[in-house]
Order: C-alpha cells, then sequence, then structure tokens
C-alpha cells in the first residue's frame, strides 16, 4: 500500500460549541486542550484542529495569547500537524480581524469557510469578499487551507476559488455533514458530495453527531479521511461519553485497521497534504 493511500486522522478537541453542558470532560484551558491533542496524538492523529475558549465563560475566545499557548505545548512535545480554526465560534459579535488572528501565528494549516449559513441556532457569516481575503491571508503565509464543505453549493465555491487561483492544488476539502442548517448526516448525502468533490483535491469526513461512526467508516471506504473529536460528536457508543478525545481516535484507528488502512504518521500527511516543509 502506497503511503498516499494511509489515512491521515485529525482530532478537534473542543470546539466552539456548548459541549461542556453535556460533557465534563471537554478540554477548555490551553493546557487542557494541547494534553488532549498530543494523547489523540499518541493513537494515531496526525493533525490537530484548534479553538481555543474564554476559561470562565467556556464560549469560544479567539485570542492569540490563547492560540500561541496551545501551539507552544504540543509543539514541546510532538510533532503533529497543528490546524487554527478560522471560525472563530461565533456568528455576529466577532470581527473578521478577530476571527483571522490565528493566522498570523502562520500555522501550517486553517480552516477556511467559503458560506454564509443557519448554523445551529444562529447564522455563521462568511460573506464572499471575507473569504477571498482569508484565501489571500494564508495564501501569503504558506498556511494549507482545509475547506469546511457543509452543503453541495459549498463545494462548487471551493471550484470557483480554485478557478480564481485562490486556493492551491492538491486542495484540501472537508465534507461536513450534520449541521442544523448544512446537510444531513446520510450515506446518500456522502456519496452524492464526494461525487462532486475535484479531482485534485484530499478530502476529509466530517460528521457531527450520533452518525459519525458509521459515516466515517463509509468515508474511509470511499477514499477519504477522518476526523474525530469532542467538536463534532462527545460520545464514544450510544450514552457512554468519551472521557478523552483519545479514545475517539483510538475508536476510530481500530476500525480503519480492521479495513485494512494504514495510519498516516505526521511526516507522511505533510506530504501527502503538501504542506510547507517548516511547521
Ligand atoms: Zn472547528
Amino acid at each position: 500500500m502506497s503511503v498516499d493511500s494511509s489515512l491521515i486522522i485529525t482530532v478537534a478537541p473542543t470546539g466552539s460549541g456548548p459541549q461542556w453542558q453535556k460533557s465534563p470532560h471537554l478540554p477548555i484551558s490551553p493546557a487542557e486542550i494541547a494534553e488532549e491533542a498530543v494523547k489523540a496524538y499518541e493513537v494515531g492523529a496526525s493533525v490537530a484542529h484548534i479553538h481555543v475558549r474564554d476559561l470562565e465563560t467556556k464560549a469560544p475566545n479567539p485570542k492569540i495569547e490563547l492560540y500561541q499557548e496551545v501551539v507552544n505545548r504540543i509543539r514541546d512535545r510532538c510533532d503533529m500537524i497543528i490546524q487554527l480554526t478560522t471560525g472563530g465560534g461565533g456568528p455576529y459579535g466577532i470581527s473578521f480581524e478577530q476571527r483571522m488572528c490565528s493566522l498570523q501565528l502562520s500555522p501550517e494549516s486553517a480552516s477556511l469557510n467559503v458560506a454564509t449559513m443557519t448554523f445551529g441556532n444562529s447564522v455563521f457569516m462568511n460573506p464572499p469578499e471575507d473569504v477571498e481575503r482569508a484565501a489571500k491571508m494564508m495564501i501569503e503565509r504558506e498556511i494549507k487551507p482545509e475547506v469546511e464543505c457543509y452543503d453541495v453549493g459549498h463545494i462548487e465555491l471551493a471550484r470557483i476559488l480554485i478557478a480564481k487561483g485562490l486556493l492551491k492544488e492538491p486542495s484540501r476539502i472537508s465534507l461536513v455533514l450534520g449541521v442544523k442548517g448544512g446537510i444531513p448526516a446520510t450515506p446518500d448525502n456522502l456519496m452524492h458530495m464526494r461525487r462532486l468533490l475535484p479531482t485534485a483535491c484530499r478530502w476529509n469526513t466530517i460528521v457531527i453527531g450520533k452518525e459519525q461512526f458509521p459515516l466515517l467508516t463509509q468515508g474511509m471506504l470511499l477514499g477519504g479521511d477522518v476526523r474525530v473529536g469532542m467538536e463534532d460528536n462527545i460520545y464514544l457508543t450510544k450514552g457512554v461519553l468519551a472521557k478523552q478525545n483519545a479514545e475517539l481516535v483510538s475508536k476510530i484507528a481500530r476500525i480503519a485497521k480492521e479495513l485494512g488502512k494504514e495510519i498516516a504518521t505526521p511526516t507522511e500527511a505533510r506530504r501527502i497534504l503538501g504542506l510547507r516543509t517548516t511547521p
């Protein structure tokens, strides 16, 4: 099996939603978030998708100092790829500049949201001019964007960015299913999205909620990578909370190995994703 067919596992330890209300295990502080990422690395995650939170309110709080502390703590202990969010974690009240502050740290990768949409009970604002500004900032800093496609039309928006030269190929595209306001998490929907992807892309499946493990398994069978973590799903099995993000990574790694998949190391993932050579 060639390295290119190895599975890249991303861990998203905390996200920006109110999961802390349902799980006491959600990491909140930079130290906790970094610890969860490193433990996930030890069981197979090669990428950490990072949000940061306010220590008191636990709400998303995109501050450069918090991102910096998480990055430093992970860097001290392992070589996993660090992907910082530019989602900001809220529709209103967070400026474009604040959302993009994570890019000042020049992470190897960052998320790129391409469409305005209803997201849960709020609105996720991504006007076209902001999306293009964000994409340009990532090109200038040699940050690999991971385009988050929450619905079918978002894939077309990614194609337009590629055509404009604002996304370099091979692009990295995540198909995100199960957000309220985005495409529902069903096997047919994942199959349909998969068919619409640009040819030169390395894609990833992200599923919010209880359909996560079945659909991630389908995504692997279709040749995609996978993301797990408490950002997307806090349960290990029905009614059983994951105590650590590493438990979720172990579970998907176990399924992958049963299917005969090799798990990519961070070094292999860097090469597959075409990241710049200096972390
Ligand atoms: Zn995220």
